[in-house]
């Protein structure tokens, strides 16, 4: 008998980054690296697309 036992985590959450300006869950994995984020900002932190885009906008109208 050849029994194959796959350890599946079951436990494994992904966690996900939280927008600092509406603090609602992006779909940015915690694990993802900074540079792979495109709406991260630097010394700001990590914004949901539509807050990023708010602040773009926002930044290019002042
Ligand atoms: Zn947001």
């Amino acid at each position: 008998m050849n029994e194959i036992r796959h350890s599946v985590d079951k436990n494994a959450k992904v966690e996900y980054e939280v927008c600092v300006v509406c603090k609602k869950k992006t779909d940015v994995r915690i694990d993802e690296p900074i540079t792979r984020r495109y709406t991260y900002i630097e010394g700001a932190g990590q914004l949901c697309p539509s807050c990023y885009k708010k602040l773009i906008i926002d930044a290019k109208t002042r």
